[in-house]
């Protein structure tokens, strides 16, 4: 079976917005096709 293309974005998980700004697909990420990359990780409290 295939998966359903994204018809927000085709696939790519990334949306571009009219404006230019791109971001990444909600729609793959709430379905879990995506992971999210931890770019920016947030800093843990914890510091060993
Ligand atoms: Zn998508």
């Amino acid at each position: 079976m295939l998966e359903e293309e994204c018809p927000k974005c085709h696939g790519t998980g990334k949306v571009r917005e009219e404006n230019g700004q791109v971001h990444t697909c909600f729609d793959c990420l709430q379905k879990g096709k995506i992971k999210v990359h931890s770019e920016k990780v947030p800093d843990s409290k914890i510091r060993i």
